[in-house]
């Protein structure tokens, strides 16, 4: 079974088509700058990686270009769309509807519509890539995997604000949290690589890449995690605030005589790191190395970010009553030797050791911790897209069955 999996975002549409007999990737790509200057696909088989520059207007269109290119006689790696059996999509904004992948039908693309309130960024660009999908592939089964189903087993104690009831439930306020495929997968991969069953650990796993989010998953399952209502709570970011005092909203707003949308991009663009070293840079490769050489405020954003993170890890370590492992993921956790040791510095009382020669690595699994610590801390290069391609898979074997 060959399953053709796709991130649809605003301007992007990232892509990876599967080959589910051994799960190996065929080819992958982006459609980037759609509807903007400069549109370009980057298609990449094994080692080879061919870039093609073409104005492109929409989804549609992106995905056309997509195809073709599976297609053609030499970037190809299929003879005919024929051999696409299923898609997966990301989509990032489940709501409370749904707690795990499903097939999408026309109630699931109303479903998907009525949610598109709770994520305007990022839902319509995910609808118009199913649409555009559909129209394209019309035989085949297409399957929705959501960002949040994975956190839809919090508690209430965990996913209420503590804000007048109604608010829940006349708009749906609550925390939803996301990042919940790479939370699952990471979680799963560490259990394996431990020896444990999941059900028997108690993870703390770090999403830690532009954006971050933490979660407490407890004997298999997500109980708690730092991103919120939306995916602005929580942890420091590229560019995001993370946690602070909401009052600081209508502070600002009166001050400054903002809007709600002005605050709101205030908070998700120009703040995190960038806006602690005054706008010098979202990317942590950049304060790393400005921190190394003495920026004053890289320094303290470097600080704030770390300390965030490992407040959040005690935190949790706390929900669940202890902690057996913590996983570190996504680009900053996977190639950042430095905070991932900064992060640990503070949960020495745990009985958790670095092993420094086992830290220095970028990008592949690793134990990091010494033999004798007691928490062991992991890397686990995070794979959303094999989550989304094996979801699919399973669902549609499963639908051959009740036939
Ligand atoms: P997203 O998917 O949220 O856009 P990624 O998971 O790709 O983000 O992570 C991007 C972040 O990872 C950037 O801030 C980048 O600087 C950081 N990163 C990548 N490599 C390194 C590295 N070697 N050291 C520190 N940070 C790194």
């Amino acid at each position: 079974m060959k399953v053709l999996v796709i991130n649809s975002g605003s301007s992007s549409l990232k892509y990876q088509l599967f080959d589910m007999e051994d799960e190996s990737v065929l080819c992958s790509g982006i459609v980037e700058r759609i509807k903007l200057n400069g549109s370009r696909l980057v298609h990449k088989v094994g080692a080879k990686r061919y870039t093609y520059e073409t104005p492109v207007n929409d989804h549609k269109m992106a995905l056309k270009i997509v195809l073709n290119t599976l297609t053609d006689a030499e970037k190809g790696v299929i003879k005919s769309m024929d051999e696409i059996d299923a898609v997966g999509h990301r989509v990032v904004h489940g709501g409370e509807t749904f707690s795990g992948s499903v097939l999408i039908e026309e109630k699931v693309m109303k479903a998907l519509e009525d949610n598109v309130e709770l994520a305007p960024l990022h839902n319509p660009p995910n609808i118009m890539g199913i649409v555009a999908a559909k129209e394209l592939l019309p035989n085949v089964p297409h399957v929705g995997v959501f960002d949040t189903a994975f956190h839809q087993s919090l508690p209430k104690k965990a996913y209420y604000y503590a804000i007048p009831m109604k608010y829940y439930t006349k708009y749906k306020i609550r925390r939803y949290g996301f990042h919940g495929t790479s939370h699952f997968y990471v979680s799963r991969r560490a259990a394996e690589m431990l020896g444990k069953p999941i059900e028997d650990l108690k993870i703390v796993t770090c999403h830690i890449g532009n954006g971050a989010s933490i979660a407490a998953v407890k004997y298999g399952k997500s109980v708690d995690t730092s991103m919120g209502f939306t995916p602005l709570e929580g942890l420091i970011m590229g560019t995001r605030c993370g946690d602070m005092d909401p009052a600081i909203v209508s502070f600002l707003q009166e001050k400054e005589h903002l809007s709600a949308k002005e605050i709101n991009d205030i908070l998700n663009k120009k703040s995190g790191v960038y806006g602690i070293t005054n706008e010098f840079s979202s990317d942590m490769r950049d304060i790393e190395e400005a921190a190394e050489n003495g920026n004053e405020l890289a320094k303290v954003a470097l600080e704030m970010y770390d300390y965030r993170i490992a407040k959040y890890v005690g935190a949790y370590a706390a929900a669940m009553n202890g902690v057996d492992a913590i996983v570190f993921t996504a680009g900053v956790g996977e190639n950042s030797p430095y905070t991932r040791k900064d992060v640990c510095s503070y949960l020495e009382f745990l009985g958790l050791k670095i092993d420094d020669k086992r830290n220095d690595v970028y990008g592949k699994e690793a134990f990091i911790t010494t033999d004798e610590s007691k928490v062991k801390v992991l890397v686990v290069p995070t794979n959303e897209e094999l989550v989304i391609a094996r979801d699919t898979r399973k669902i549609v074997e499963s639908m051959k069955t009740t036939i």
